[in-house]
Protein backbone atom coordinates (compact mmCIF):
# COMPACT_ATOMS: atom_id res chain seq x y z
CA UNK A 1 0.00 0.00 0.00
CA UNK A 2 1.29 3.20 -0.68
CA UNK A 3 1.41 5.66 1.99
CA UNK A 4 2.03 9.83 1.63
CA UNK A 5 2.54 12.28 4.39
CA UNK A 6 0.18 15.92 3.44
CA UNK A 7 2.54 18.66 5.21
CA UNK A 8 -0.36 21.45 5.60
CA UNK A 9 -3.94 21.02 7.03
CA UNK A 10 -5.24 23.59 4.73
CA UNK A 11 -7.19 23.58 1.96
CA UNK A 12 -4.05 23.00 0.13
CA UNK A 13 -3.12 19.73 2.36
CA UNK A 14 -7.13 18.53 2.52
CA UNK A 15 -7.63 19.05 -1.63
CA UNK A 16 -4.29 16.65 -2.17
CA UNK A 17 -5.81 14.29 0.20
CA UNK A 18 -9.24 14.42 -1.58
CA UNK A 19 -7.68 13.85 -4.74
CA UNK A 20 -5.11 10.96 -3.70
CA UNK A 21 -8.62 9.77 -2.50
CA UNK A 22 -9.76 9.62 -6.00
CA UNK A 23 -6.99 8.24 -7.55
CA UNK A 24 -5.14 6.05 -5.56
CA UNK A 25 -8.16 4.80 -3.25
CA UNK A 26 -6.23 2.08 -1.23
CA UNK A 27 -3.43 4.50 -0.32
CA UNK A 28 -2.47 5.54 3.02
CA UNK A 29 -2.78 9.27 3.48
CA UNK A 30 -1.85 11.23 6.65
CA UNK A 31 -2.16 15.05 6.66
CA UNK A 32 0.42 16.88 9.19
CA UNK A 33 -1.07 19.82 10.93
CA UNK A 34 0.95 22.03 12.96
CA UNK A 35 -2.04 23.82 15.05
CA UNK A 36 -4.25 22.33 16.88
CA UNK A 37 -7.24 22.94 14.33
CA UNK A 38 -7.46 21.81 9.99
CA UNK A 39 -8.51 24.21 7.95
CA UNK A 40 -5.45 27.14 7.94
CA UNK A 41 -6.77 30.33 6.54
CA UNK A 42 -10.10 28.58 6.81
CA UNK A 43 -10.52 29.26 10.29
CA UNK A 44 -13.86 30.69 11.82
CA UNK A 45 -13.84 32.75 14.68
CA UNK A 46 -16.50 34.58 16.78
CA UNK A 47 -16.81 38.46 17.91
CA UNK A 48 -19.43 39.42 20.03
CA UNK A 49 -22.66 37.37 19.33
CA UNK A 50 -21.50 36.83 15.85
CA UNK A 51 -19.93 34.54 13.76
CA UNK A 52 -17.19 35.63 12.07
CA UNK A 53 -13.83 34.05 9.57
CA UNK A 54 -10.65 35.29 10.36
CA UNK A 55 -9.36 34.10 6.61
CA UNK A 56 -11.24 33.21 3.64
CA UNK A 57 -14.74 34.09 4.19
CA UNK A 58 -16.15 32.85 1.09
CA UNK A 59 -14.97 31.45 -2.49
CA UNK A 60 -15.96 32.22 -5.90
CA UNK A 61 -17.81 29.98 -8.16
CA UNK A 62 -15.32 29.68 -11.77
CA UNK A 63 -13.63 26.64 -11.83
CA UNK A 64 -16.38 23.51 -12.39
CA UNK A 65 -13.50 21.11 -9.95
CA UNK A 66 -14.33 22.60 -6.60
CA UNK A 67 -18.10 22.84 -7.33
CA UNK A 68 -17.79 18.95 -8.02
CA UNK A 69 -15.96 17.83 -5.09
CA UNK A 70 -18.24 20.09 -2.80
CA UNK A 71 -20.92 17.69 -4.18
CA UNK A 72 -19.85 14.54 -4.06
CA UNK A 73 -18.97 14.86 -0.85
CA UNK A 74 -22.10 16.01 0.19
CA UNK A 75 -21.28 20.10 0.78
CA UNK A 76 -23.31 21.50 -2.03
CA UNK A 77 -26.57 22.16 -0.52
CA UNK A 78 -24.65 23.39 2.94
CA UNK A 79 -23.20 26.34 0.66
CA UNK A 80 -24.87 30.08 0.46
CA UNK A 81 -24.26 33.20 -1.64
CA UNK A 82 -23.71 36.74 0.33
CA UNK A 83 -26.97 38.71 0.74
CA UNK A 84 -25.70 41.81 -0.43
CA UNK A 85 -22.73 42.34 -3.76
CA UNK A 86 -21.54 45.30 -4.28
CA UNK A 87 -17.52 47.14 -3.58
CA UNK A 88 -17.45 50.76 -2.87
CA UNK A 89 -14.42 52.51 -3.36
CA UNK A 90 -12.90 55.62 -1.88
CA UNK A 91 -12.11 58.22 -3.91
CA UNK A 92 -12.14 61.87 -4.09
CA UNK A 93 -13.32 62.12 -0.04
CA UNK A 94 -16.49 60.01 -1.40
CA UNK A 95 -17.66 56.03 -1.42
CA UNK A 96 -18.65 55.06 -5.46
CA UNK A 97 -19.93 51.78 -6.38
CA UNK A 98 -17.48 49.72 -8.47
CA UNK A 99 -18.87 48.66 -12.12
CA UNK A 100 -19.22 45.42 -13.07
CA UNK A 101 -18.12 43.67 -15.94
CA UNK A 102 -14.55 44.10 -15.39
CA UNK A 103 -11.29 42.01 -14.27
CA UNK A 104 -10.33 43.15 -11.19
CA UNK A 105 -10.86 46.49 -12.38
CA UNK A 106 -9.92 46.47 -16.05
CA UNK A 107 -12.96 47.34 -17.93
CA UNK A 108 -14.00 44.73 -19.88
CA UNK A 109 -16.70 46.55 -22.13
CA UNK A 110 -17.61 50.21 -23.02
CA UNK A 111 -20.54 49.86 -20.48
CA UNK A 112 -18.43 49.15 -17.73
CA UNK A 113 -16.19 52.31 -18.84
CA UNK A 114 -18.94 54.17 -19.26
CA UNK A 115 -20.32 53.16 -15.53
CA UNK A 116 -16.80 54.09 -13.50
CA UNK A 117 -15.60 56.31 -11.80
CA UNK A 118 -13.52 58.02 -13.95
CA UNK A 119 -13.68 61.55 -15.39
CA UNK A 120 -14.72 62.04 -19.14
CA UNK A 121 -10.70 62.10 -19.83
CA UNK A 122 -10.39 58.83 -18.26
CA UNK A 123 -13.13 57.72 -20.08
CA UNK A 124 -12.28 58.48 -23.35
CA UNK A 125 -8.74 56.73 -22.65
CA UNK A 126 -10.07 53.43 -21.34
CA UNK A 127 -12.60 53.14 -23.88
CA UNK A 128 -9.88 54.16 -26.52
CA UNK A 129 -7.75 51.37 -25.38
CA UNK A 130 -10.13 48.87 -25.39
CA UNK A 131 -10.69 49.70 -29.27
CA UNK A 132 -6.80 48.62 -29.79
CA UNK A 133 -5.32 45.18 -29.11
CA UNK A 134 -3.61 45.33 -26.50
CA UNK A 135 -0.37 45.75 -27.88
CA UNK A 136 2.00 43.59 -25.23
CA UNK A 137 4.95 42.02 -26.56
CA UNK A 138 7.64 39.90 -24.71
CA UNK A 139 8.66 39.65 -21.15
CA UNK A 140 6.50 39.61 -18.08
CA UNK A 141 5.52 43.72 -17.34
CA UNK A 142 3.95 45.11 -14.08
CA UNK A 143 0.45 45.58 -13.65
CA UNK A 144 0.70 48.89 -13.41
CA UNK A 145 2.81 49.34 -16.50
CA UNK A 146 0.48 47.61 -19.03
CA UNK A 147 -2.75 49.26 -17.24
CA UNK A 148 -1.22 53.06 -17.58
CA UNK A 149 0.15 53.08 -20.93
CA UNK A 150 -3.20 51.24 -22.51
CA UNK A 151 -5.66 52.46 -20.29
CA UNK A 152 -4.65 55.62 -18.95
CA UNK A 153 -3.76 56.01 -15.13
CA UNK A 154 -7.03 56.50 -13.90
CA UNK A 155 -7.99 52.92 -14.75
CA UNK A 156 -5.12 52.32 -12.26
CA UNK A 157 -5.61 54.30 -9.56
CA UNK A 158 -9.10 54.53 -9.03
CA UNK A 159 -10.27 50.96 -10.65
CA UNK A 160 -7.01 48.36 -10.53
CA UNK A 161 -5.04 49.60 -7.63
CA UNK A 162 -7.53 49.26 -5.22
CA UNK A 163 -8.84 46.28 -6.21
CA UNK A 164 -5.53 44.28 -5.98
CA UNK A 165 -4.23 46.60 -3.61
CA UNK A 166 -7.75 45.44 -1.22
CA UNK A 167 -7.95 42.23 -2.16
CA UNK A 168 -4.30 40.48 -2.53
CA UNK A 169 -2.00 43.02 -0.34
CA UNK A 170 -0.02 43.64 -3.79
CA UNK A 171 2.39 47.20 -5.32
CA UNK A 172 0.56 47.11 -8.59
CA UNK A 173 3.53 48.35 -9.79
CA UNK A 174 5.72 45.57 -9.07
CA UNK A 175 2.94 42.94 -9.46
CA UNK A 176 3.24 40.25 -12.80
CA UNK A 177 0.72 41.04 -15.14
CA UNK A 178 0.83 37.39 -16.25
CA UNK A 179 0.71 36.28 -12.64
CA UNK A 180 -1.91 38.61 -11.05
CA UNK A 181 -3.82 39.11 -13.81
CA UNK A 182 -3.65 35.80 -16.19
CA UNK A 183 -6.65 36.36 -18.43
CA UNK A 184 -5.68 40.13 -18.86
CA UNK A 185 -2.13 38.96 -20.24
CA UNK A 186 -3.49 36.74 -22.60
CA UNK A 187 -5.90 39.18 -24.23
CA UNK A 188 -2.94 41.86 -24.40
CA UNK A 189 -0.36 39.59 -26.09
CA UNK A 190 -3.57 39.18 -29.40
CA UNK A 191 -3.71 40.82 -31.97
CA UNK A 192 -7.11 41.93 -31.93
CA UNK A 193 -8.91 44.53 -30.46
CA UNK A 194 -8.83 44.38 -26.29
CA UNK A 195 -12.87 44.64 -26.65
CA UNK A 196 -13.04 41.51 -28.19
CA UNK A 197 -10.49 39.17 -26.34
CA UNK A 198 -10.80 40.52 -23.08
CA UNK A 199 -14.24 38.70 -22.05
CA UNK A 200 -14.82 39.76 -18.49
CA UNK A 201 -17.84 38.39 -17.07
CA UNK A 202 -21.51 40.01 -18.32
CA UNK A 203 -23.07 39.31 -14.48
CA UNK A 204 -21.34 39.74 -11.20
CA UNK A 205 -19.29 36.85 -10.32
CA UNK A 206 -20.94 34.28 -7.68
CA UNK A 207 -19.44 33.38 -4.41
CA UNK A 208 -20.15 30.84 -1.71
CA UNK A 209 -19.49 30.28 1.50
CA UNK A 210 -20.45 27.36 4.00
CA UNK A 211 -23.44 28.13 6.24
CA UNK A 212 -21.63 26.93 9.25
CA UNK A 213 -18.28 28.76 8.51
CA UNK A 214 -15.08 27.98 6.24
CA UNK A 215 -14.00 25.87 9.21
CA UNK A 216 -16.87 23.10 9.05
CA UNK A 217 -16.13 23.28 4.89
CA UNK A 218 -12.49 22.41 5.81
CA UNK A 219 -13.25 19.79 8.58
CA UNK A 220 -16.52 18.43 6.51
CA UNK A 221 -13.79 17.82 3.49
CA UNK A 222 -10.94 16.66 4.96
CA UNK A 223 -12.47 14.29 6.74
CA UNK A 224 -14.15 12.80 3.41
CA UNK A 225 -10.67 12.94 2.24
CA UNK A 226 -10.30 9.57 4.53
CA UNK A 227 -6.93 10.93 5.56
CA UNK A 228 -5.83 10.05 9.19
CA UNK A 229 -5.20 13.85 10.36
CA UNK A 230 -2.62 14.47 12.90
CA UNK A 231 -3.13 17.85 14.29
CA UNK A 232 -0.93 19.71 16.95
CA UNK A 233 2.05 17.61 14.50
CA UNK A 234 4.51 20.48 13.15
CA UNK A 235 7.09 18.70 10.15
CA UNK A 236 10.39 19.75 11.03
CA UNK A 237 12.61 18.13 8.12
CA UNK A 238 12.35 15.94 5.11
CA UNK A 239 14.80 13.57 3.89
CA UNK A 240 14.79 10.87 0.82
CA UNK A 241 15.33 7.51 1.98
CA UNK A 242 15.37 5.15 -0.82
CA UNK A 243 12.81 5.12 -3.34
CA UNK A 244 10.91 7.28 -0.03
CA UNK A 245 11.08 9.66 2.01
CA UNK A 246 11.63 9.92 5.80
CA UNK A 247 9.30 12.94 7.31
CA UNK A 248 10.03 14.06 10.98
CA UNK A 249 7.84 15.82 13.72
CA UNK A 250 9.81 16.92 16.93
CA UNK A 251 8.42 13.22 18.50
CA UNK A 252 8.63 10.68 15.86
CA UNK A 253 10.18 10.04 12.32
CA UNK A 254 8.50 7.89 9.79
CA UNK A 255 8.93 6.50 6.58
CA UNK A 256 6.64 7.07 3.40
CA UNK A 257 6.39 6.56 -0.45
CA UNK A 258 5.68 9.72 -1.18
CA UNK A 259 5.25 13.78 0.14
CA UNK A 260 3.05 16.61 -0.33
CA UNK A 261 4.16 19.68 0.88
CA UNK A 262 1.09 22.69 0.65
CA UNK A 263 2.73 25.38 2.60
CA UNK A 264 3.75 29.10 1.77
CA UNK A 265 6.74 29.12 0.22
CA UNK A 266 9.23 30.08 2.95
CA UNK A 267 7.33 27.18 5.35
CA UNK A 268 8.31 24.93 2.26
CA UNK A 269 11.78 25.84 1.79
CA UNK A 270 12.59 24.92 5.41
CA UNK A 271 11.44 21.68 4.20
CA UNK A 272 12.68 21.22 0.69
CA UNK A 273 16.13 22.41 2.03
CA UNK A 274 17.65 18.43 2.98
CA UNK A 275 15.75 17.14 -0.36
CA UNK A 276 16.44 19.83 -3.17
CA UNK A 277 18.98 22.87 -1.98
CA UNK A 278 18.06 24.65 -4.87
CA UNK A 279 14.75 23.98 -5.03
CA UNK A 280 14.59 25.65 -1.46
CA UNK A 281 16.35 28.46 -2.82
CA UNK A 282 14.21 29.35 -4.86
CA UNK A 283 11.20 28.88 -2.54
CA UNK A 284 12.97 31.85 -0.94
CA UNK A 285 13.33 34.10 -3.29
CA UNK A 286 9.05 34.42 -2.99
CA UNK A 287 7.54 37.10 -1.77
CA UNK A 288 4.55 37.55 0.59
CA UNK A 289 2.73 40.63 2.34
CA UNK A 290 1.77 40.07 5.94
CA UNK A 291 -2.25 41.16 6.61
CA UNK A 292 -4.55 40.98 9.44
CA UNK A 293 -8.16 41.10 9.64
CA UNK A 294 -10.41 43.11 12.86
CA UNK A 295 -13.47 42.16 13.25
CA UNK A 296 -15.68 44.93 14.96
CA UNK A 297 -19.14 44.09 16.53
CA UNK A 298 -21.64 46.52 18.03
CA UNK A 299 -25.47 45.08 19.60
CA UNK A 300 -27.13 47.63 17.61
CA UNK A 301 -27.32 47.81 13.38
CA UNK A 302 -24.74 50.05 12.16
CA UNK A 303 -26.23 52.54 9.58
CA UNK A 304 -23.69 51.68 6.05
CA UNK A 305 -24.03 52.66 2.23
CA UNK A 306 -27.07 50.69 1.26
CA UNK A 307 -26.47 48.20 -1.68
CA UNK A 308 -22.97 47.35 -1.05
CA UNK A 309 -20.76 44.73 0.94
CA UNK A 310 -17.85 47.04 1.62
CA UNK A 311 -15.21 49.30 0.68
CA UNK A 312 -12.09 49.21 -1.22
CA UNK A 313 -9.12 51.68 -0.36
CA UNK A 314 -6.85 53.16 -2.93
CA UNK A 315 -2.65 52.76 -1.98
CA UNK A 316 -2.93 56.94 -2.81
CA UNK A 317 -5.07 57.01 0.10
CA UNK A 318 -1.91 56.35 2.64
CA UNK A 319 -4.17 54.71 4.97
CA UNK A 320 -3.84 51.83 7.44
CA UNK A 321 -7.11 49.92 6.35
CA UNK A 322 -7.07 48.32 3.09
CA UNK A 323 -10.54 47.17 2.64
CA UNK A 324 -13.82 46.72 4.81
CA UNK A 325 -16.84 44.19 4.95
CA UNK A 326 -20.13 44.69 5.71
CA UNK A 327 -20.14 41.57 7.15
CA UNK A 328 -23.53 41.28 8.43
CA UNK A 329 -24.83 42.95 5.73
CA UNK A 330 -23.18 40.21 3.48
CA UNK A 331 -24.11 37.03 6.09
CA UNK A 332 -27.14 37.96 8.11
CA UNK A 333 -27.36 34.68 9.00
CA UNK A 334 -24.22 34.54 11.27
CA UNK A 335 -25.31 35.79 15.25
CA UNK A 336 -26.90 38.98 16.15
CA UNK A 337 -23.93 41.23 17.02
CA UNK A 338 -23.78 43.74 13.84
CA UNK A 339 -19.75 43.06 12.60
CA UNK A 340 -17.55 44.69 9.81
CA UNK A 341 -14.57 43.39 9.49
CA UNK A 342 -11.71 45.68 8.21
CA UNK A 343 -8.73 44.68 6.76
CA UNK A 344 -4.97 45.85 6.84
CA UNK A 345 -1.91 45.20 4.99
CA UNK A 346 -0.11 46.14 1.81
CA UNK A 347 2.81 44.97 -0.16
CA UNK A 348 5.85 47.27 1.85
CA UNK A 349 3.93 48.98 4.24
CA UNK A 350 4.14 46.87 7.27
CA UNK A 351 4.66 49.57 10.24
CA UNK A 352 0.48 49.23 11.09
CA UNK A 353 1.03 45.18 11.56
CA UNK A 354 3.91 46.30 14.49
CA UNK A 355 0.97 47.85 16.35
CA UNK A 356 0.28 45.55 19.06
CA UNK A 357 -3.56 44.59 18.51
CA UNK A 358 -5.50 47.68 20.72
CA UNK A 359 -3.55 49.65 18.73
CA UNK A 360 -3.70 48.02 15.01
CA UNK A 361 -7.66 47.97 15.92
CA UNK A 362 -7.59 51.49 16.94
CA UNK A 363 -6.04 52.39 14.21
CA UNK A 364 -8.03 50.99 11.76
CA UNK A 365 -11.06 52.14 13.17
CA UNK A 366 -10.27 55.48 13.03
CA UNK A 367 -9.56 55.07 9.17
CA UNK A 368 -13.15 53.51 9.00
CA UNK A 369 -14.79 56.87 10.77
CA UNK A 370 -13.53 58.58 7.92
CA UNK A 371 -15.93 56.62 5.55
CA UNK A 372 -18.41 55.84 8.09
CA UNK A 373 -18.32 59.50 10.31
CA UNK A 374 -21.15 58.26 11.92
CA UNK A 375 -19.61 55.00 13.37
CA UNK A 376 -19.59 54.77 17.45
CA UNK A 377 -17.17 52.75 19.25
CA UNK A 378 -17.52 49.19 18.79
CA UNK A 379 -18.24 46.65 21.65
CA UNK A 380 -16.01 44.05 20.78
CA UNK A 381 -13.02 43.44 18.57
CA UNK A 382 -11.28 40.79 17.44
CA UNK A 383 -7.47 40.62 15.60
CA UNK A 384 -6.63 37.89 13.33
CA UNK A 385 -3.17 38.09 11.89
CA UNK A 386 -1.87 36.43 8.81
CA UNK A 387 2.38 36.92 8.74
CA UNK A 388 3.38 36.40 5.20
CA UNK A 389 -0.09 35.19 4.88
CA UNK A 390 -0.47 37.04 1.21
CA UNK A 391 1.45 35.54 -1.86
CA UNK A 392 2.95 38.33 -4.15
CA UNK A 393 3.78 37.54 -7.35
CA UNK A 394 6.79 39.92 -8.66
CA UNK A 395 7.59 40.68 -11.92
CA UNK A 396 8.81 37.44 -13.80
CA UNK A 397 6.51 35.11 -11.07
CA UNK A 398 6.08 32.67 -13.77
CA UNK A 399 9.70 32.48 -14.86
CA UNK A 400 10.73 32.05 -11.71
CA UNK A 401 8.46 29.32 -11.24
CA UNK A 402 9.17 27.21 -13.60
CA UNK A 403 13.15 27.58 -13.14
CA UNK A 404 12.16 25.79 -9.27
CA UNK A 405 9.57 23.13 -10.97
CA UNK A 406 12.81 22.24 -12.71
CA UNK A 407 14.75 22.37 -9.61
CA UNK A 408 12.20 20.02 -8.19
CA UNK A 409 11.52 17.82 -10.65
CA UNK A 410 14.78 15.51 -9.43
CA UNK A 411 12.44 14.50 -6.41
CA UNK A 412 10.28 12.00 -7.84
CA UNK A 413 7.28 11.15 -5.27
CA UNK A 414 7.89 14.55 -3.46
CA UNK A 415 5.63 17.48 -4.51
CA UNK A 416 4.87 21.30 -3.54
CA UNK A 417 1.99 23.24 -3.75
CA UNK A 418 1.10 26.39 -2.47
CA UNK A 419 -0.66 29.27 -2.70
CA UNK A 420 2.55 31.39 -3.77
CA UNK A 421 2.86 29.76 -7.27
CA UNK A 422 -0.64 29.95 -9.26
CA UNK A 423 -3.56 31.87 -7.55
CA UNK A 424 -3.79 31.96 -3.71
CA UNK A 425 -7.85 32.38 -3.93
CA UNK A 426 -9.41 28.49 -2.57
CA UNK A 427 -10.42 27.31 -6.09
CA UNK A 428 -6.83 28.23 -6.92
CA UNK A 429 -5.29 26.56 -4.37
CA UNK A 430 -8.00 23.26 -4.86
CA UNK A 431 -6.26 23.09 -8.51
CA UNK A 432 -3.18 23.36 -7.69
CA UNK A 433 -2.98 20.82 -4.83
CA UNK A 434 -5.32 18.10 -7.23
CA UNK A 435 -2.79 18.47 -10.12
CA UNK A 436 0.55 17.45 -7.71
CA UNK A 437 -1.31 15.01 -6.14
CA UNK A 438 -1.38 13.28 -9.81
CA UNK A 439 2.43 14.42 -10.33
CA UNK A 440 3.26 12.85 -7.11
CA UNK A 441 1.50 9.86 -7.82
CA UNK A 442 3.18 9.46 -11.37
CA UNK A 443 6.58 9.83 -9.15
CA UNK A 444 5.81 7.11 -7.42
CA UNK A 445 7.74 3.61 -8.57
CA UNK A 446 5.34 1.71 -10.45
CA UNK A 447 4.98 -1.12 -7.93
CA UNK A 448 3.96 1.61 -5.23
CA UNK A 449 1.34 2.85 -7.13
C1 LIG B 1 -7.15 37.49 5.46
C2 LIG B 1 -7.31 36.59 4.27
C3 LIG B 1 -8.53 36.57 3.60
C4 LIG B 1 -8.68 35.75 2.48
N1 LIG B 1 -9.90 35.71 1.85
C5 LIG B 1 -10.09 34.86 0.84
C6 LIG B 1 -11.40 34.69 0.30
O1 LIG B 1 -12.38 35.30 0.76
N2 LIG B 1 -11.56 33.82 -0.72
C7 LIG B 1 -10.52 33.08 -1.23
O2 LIG B 1 -10.72 32.30 -2.17
N3 LIG B 1 -9.26 33.18 -0.70
C8 LIG B 1 -9.04 34.03 0.33
N4 LIG B 1 -7.80 34.12 0.89
C9 LIG B 1 -6.73 33.25 0.38
C10 LIG B 1 -6.91 31.81 0.84
O3 LIG B 1 -7.53 31.77 2.10
C11 LIG B 1 -5.55 31.12 0.97
O4 LIG B 1 -4.74 31.34 -0.17
C12 LIG B 1 -5.72 29.60 1.15
O5 LIG B 1 -6.63 29.32 2.18
C13 LIG B 1 -4.34 29.00 1.43
O6 LIG B 1 -4.49 27.63 1.70
P1 LIG B 1 -3.21 26.73 1.95
O7 LIG B 1 -3.67 25.39 2.32
O8 LIG B 1 -2.29 26.86 0.78
O9 LIG B 1 -2.41 27.44 3.15
P2 LIG B 1 -2.84 27.64 4.66
O10 LIG B 1 -4.29 27.85 4.78
O11 LIG B 1 -1.92 28.70 5.19
O12 LIG B 1 -2.50 26.25 5.37
C14 LIG B 1 -1.19 25.85 5.66
C15 LIG B 1 -1.26 25.04 6.95
O13 LIG B 1 0.01 24.46 7.19
C16 LIG B 1 0.27 24.46 8.58
N5 LIG B 1 1.73 24.35 8.74
C17 LIG B 1 2.67 25.30 8.57
N6 LIG B 1 3.90 24.79 8.74
C18 LIG B 1 3.73 23.47 9.03
C19 LIG B 1 4.64 22.38 9.29
N7 LIG B 1 5.95 22.57 9.30
N8 LIG B 1 4.12 21.16 9.56
C20 LIG B 1 2.78 20.96 9.56
N9 LIG B 1 1.89 21.94 9.28
C21 LIG B 1 2.35 23.17 9.02
C22 LIG B 1 -0.32 25.77 9.06
O14 LIG B 1 -0.62 25.71 10.44
C23 LIG B 1 -1.58 25.88 8.20
O15 LIG B 1 -2.69 25.33 8.84
C24 LIG B 1 -7.61 34.93 2.02
C25 LIG B 1 -6.38 34.96 2.69
C26 LIG B 1 -6.23 35.77 3.81
C27 LIG B 1 -4.91 35.78 4.54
Amino acid sequence: MTTVAVIGGGIGGISVALALRQLAPDSEVMIFEASDRIGGKLATISVGKTRVEAGADSFIVRDPALIEVLERTGLASELIEPRVFGGLVSLDGHLAPLPTGTIFGVPGSLRAVAAAPLSARGKARAAAGLLRPGSLRGPDVAVGKWVTEHLGDEVLERLVDPILAGTRAGDVNEMSLAAALPTVNAAARKRAPLLTTLKAPKVRPRFLTHRDGMSAMAEALAHASGATIRTSSTVTSVEAQGAGYLVSTGSETIRVDGVAICLGAAQAAALVEGVAPLAAGLLKEMRSASVAAVAFSWSKAVELPSGSSGILIPSSNAETLSAATWWSLKWPHTGDDFVIRAFVGRAGHHRALDLDDEALASAALDDLKRHLPHLVTPENYSVSRWPSGMPVYPIGHHEHLARFEAALGRTPGLVVTSAAFRGSGIPDVYLQATSAAARLLGGLRPARR
